[in-house]
């Protein structure tokens, strides 16, 4: 589409491009203007000419078209990297409601210098003889982590210390304690460019099974012909789906186009890492949090400049300035971090489509639950479904028990476990095979009340009630207040003032009382808070060196212990109560992963259920492995009350300092929409406005309006016009943002 006039972005490193500068279209313009074109522009007072980039074409003038100026030159024909993630940025304002300044800070590789940065190699500083004598000693005196990084440098004498801490999951104080004895030298050396550069010899592809090389060719053959499309893969996990992105991603860069792997940053783990390494050698990268601004910045270099084809990260690997991608891979697209908490408020899903139409690359996206959005694509025909049913390295689906709580504490079972949970455990425990038991809530203990007068220990900022931490000590959780133990309930006097202890500590500190000489290892929130804490734990476990691991979400996502027969769910309505639309699919989704950790080997495996709601229909559907059947269900209760995917949802969220000025802005915004004709449409459904989920947090206030309709353009509409009439309205003390089919409860 061709206007007359251009909005164009100026001097994109300047930190003040709040807006875009209109300009008229020369009738003598050699080249026609497109969004993500860089163009010369007379800027300023003194129309000094400067570079901007266009990021929408139009027929409607803002202004006297008069006093419009016109864009000098175009810089050079096409669009390039930067252009297309301009246009990326812009399409995301419009879409989720931002600022274009925070919009191109999200899609935009900082720039920053690359310090100079160090990171730690070890060396042997004694002969490969002497190594190997001190390593059998090491082993004699049960020094297992010693000998490990002998044994490592015995052959390869100089290595990267993260890189063998992770590996062995060995501890500083190892590496000090070698050192020491004067058997390594650790120094410092330049920062190494590639994160990934592990010694790994490369290896080719499995031989795909039949269904697997059906899905490949397929892509393939619409690739090869022009079509684009979005695939979804619903596949049970070791169903073979990393091996299908591997094969497409080789596919993609055999004709030369690069690749970007989503992963959800929890599965990014070495040993994916790995297994992509030993396929694609120097020529994958990744992002991670680990890595340091400059770290980061660097890799987007090495994909700007083709030195690699492929780059694996969470959400924000979207952004990587590759100059010409084929394929986008979501791998467990239904995770919610794939969903952004600031503003731009974007789903890496729908921002990967629009990006691969600015590439015409293909989008594919993969998971054991599939999201009830891409389900529903796919039922009505917008994504392509494929499915893979069957474990590759054998391994039958596991047995599923479901435990009613009430009626075990009925029977006089006062335990966190049911009697077969109980049971099943000690049989494992008796046969020295693992056990897994998840939580399906985060930390230590709920809130702290007084059973005398009913009494909630409360966060005096926030409307949340305190946390009670391991020593006594209550925390905000929103907000970090802490305060000391209470010994005696603030309002009645009455010292039963308790916590309700319901977290993963207790679970651990109850099987220390049942099995004093058995290992249990933990995994929270509070246990991997350190870098590298998590896949130490992941690792110690699969080494066998712990009998039960407990642990919330962490433990059920994308790690494959074979020694696993039993897995026990201690709570698994916990989050069916959490007031969310999204509570059920969660729930489903939580399960069944959690349920298919257990047998992934030889043995087949068990798992135990534990719940008040036995008859839920979340429940019964995981506990069978019926996805078919939890979506029929669950899509009709979508359809009944207008939720996504069905229609759509604009969250209108209001932040104040005032409690009057948050509900009165608020109220004016429903005013606004209601005035308007997207409002006053006969599918408009508004809510609200009514006090936020969390009310108040760190002392300010918040309010939520919710407006509802089938046609997210309709909603677009209606942020548009708030976000005018907000502009001229310019309250300091109320702060507006908008959250599109929100994923979490604000
Ligand atoms: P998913 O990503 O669905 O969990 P993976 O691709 O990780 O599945 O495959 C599960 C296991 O099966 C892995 O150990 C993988 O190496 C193996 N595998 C995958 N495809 C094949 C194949 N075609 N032949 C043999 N083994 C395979
Ligand atoms: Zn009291
Ligand atoms: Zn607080």
């Amino acid at each position: 589409m061709q206007g007359r006039f251009a909005n164009i972005i100026v001097d994109i490193s300047h930190e003040k491009v709040d807006r875009p500068f209109q300009y008229r279209v020369p009738e003598a313009l050699s080249g026609i203007p497109e969004p993500g074109m860089r163009v010369r522009i007379p800027f300023g007072s003194g129309n000094n000419l400067r570079t901007g980039y266009i990021i929408e074409m139009t027929d409607e003038p803002e202004f006297d078209v008069t006093r419009l100026k016109e864009i000098h030159s175009i810089i050079e024909e096409g669009v390039q990297v930067e252009g297309r993630l301009i246009r990326l940025a812009f399409w995301m304002k419009e879409h989720y409601g931002s600022t274009m300044i925070n919009a191109l800070k999200t899609v935009l590789p900082v720039k920053q210098k690359l310090k100079q940065q160090e990171k730690k190699e070890i060396c042997l500083r004694v002969s490969r003889e002497e190594a190997r004598a001190e390593m059998l000693e090491c082993e004699r005196k049960h020094q297992r982590a010693k000998a490990r990084v002998l044994q490592e440098l015995i052959e390869e004498e100089r290595l990267p210390q993260m890189l063998v801490a992770r590996k062995l999951n060995i501890s500083p104080a190892t590496f000090r304690s070698l050192r020491d004895a004067g058997l390594i030298s650790i120094n410092s050396v330049p920062y190494y460019r590639n994160p990934v550069k592990l010694d790994a010899d490369r290896e080719e592809g499995h031989r795909l099974s039949r269904n697997q090389q059906d899905i490949v060719d397929t892509v393939t053959a619409d690739y090869d012909n022009g079509t684009r499309q979005t695939y979804l893969l619903r596949g049970i996990t070791g169903s073979g789906k990393t091996e299908v992105y591997m094969e497409l991603i080789a596919r993609i860069i055999e004709r030369g186009r690069q690749a970007i792997m989503l992963i959800p940053e929890i599965a990014l783990t070495y040993q994916t890492v790995l297994r992509f390494y030993k396929r694609f050698g120097d020529r994958v990268s990744i992002l991670n949090s680990t890595l340091s601004p400059g770290e980061k910045y660097d890799q987007c270099e090495r994909a700007r400049k083709g030195e690699i084809d492929v780059i694996i990260g969470p959400r924000s690997a979207l952004f990587t300035p590759f100059p010409d991608i084929g394929i986008i891979i979501i791998d467990e697209e239904h995770e919610n971090s794939y969903k952004s908490e600031t503003m731009p408020k974007y789903h890496a899903r729908e921002t990967a489509e629009e990006l691969a139409r600015l590439h015409g690359a293909s989008v594919f996206l993969g998971s054991a639950t599939p999201s009830l959005d891409s389900y529903y694509r796919a039922r009505q025909g917008r994504y392509r479904l494929f499915t893979l049913n069957e474990r590759l390295t054998g391994g039958e689906l596991p047995v599923v028990y479901v435990e009613d709580l009430r009626k075990e504490l009925k029977e006089g079972n006062r335990s966190i476990f049911s009697a077969r949970l109980g049971a099943l455990l000690q049989d494992r425990l008796e046969r020295g095979e693992q056990s897994m038991l998840f939580l399906n809530r985060r930390g230590y203990a709920g809130f702290v009340s007084c059973r005398m007068c009913g009494h909630v220990m409360k966060c005096p900022h926030c409307d949340v009630s305190l946390s009670e931490h391991k020593n006594g000590t209550l925390v905000c959780h929103y907000c970090g207040f802490t305060q000391p133990a209470v010994k005696l309930c603030p309002e009645c006097g009455s010292k039963y003032i308790l916590g309700f202890r319901a977290g993963t500590e207790q679970i651990e500190e109850q099987l220390h009382k049942l099995y004093p000489d058995k290992k249990v290892l933990r995994m929270d929130a509070d246990t991997t808070k350190t870098k590298d804490s998590y896949e130490k734990i992941l690792s110690a476990f699969s080494a066998g060196e712990a009998d039960i691991l407990v642990g919330t979400q962490m433990i059920v996502k994308g790690h494959d212990f074979p020694n696993v027969t039993l897995m026990g769910i201690m709570a698994a309505d916990m989050s069916l109560s959490v007031n969310d639309y999204r509570a059920g699919e969660r729930t489903f989704q939580l399960l069944t992963q959690a349920a298919g950790r257990a047998g992934r080997g030889k043995r087949p495996g068990e798992v135990v259920i534990q719940t008040y709601q036995p008859e839920h229909y979340s429940i019964l559907h995981a506990a069978a492995q019926d996805y078919e059947g939890f979506y029929e269900e669950e899509i009709l209760y979508r359809q009944l009350l207008s939720y996504p995917p069905v229609s759509h949802i604009l969250a209108v969220q209001v932040t104040s300092l005032t409690e009057k000025g948050g509900e009165e802005l608020a109220g004016i915004l429903k005013a606004l929409a209601e005035k308007t004709e997207e409002g006053r449409e006969e599918h408009t459904i508004l809510i609200g406005p009514a006090p936020a989920f969390i009310g108040r947090i760190n002392d300010i206030f918040r309010y939520v309006l919710y407006i509802k309709n089938p046609d997210y353009d309709i909603l677009i509409r209606l942020k548009n016009r708030m976000e005018r009439f907000l502009k001229e309205l310019e309250r300091k003390d109320e702060n507006v943002q908008f959250d599109f089919d929100p994923m979490s409860s604000f």
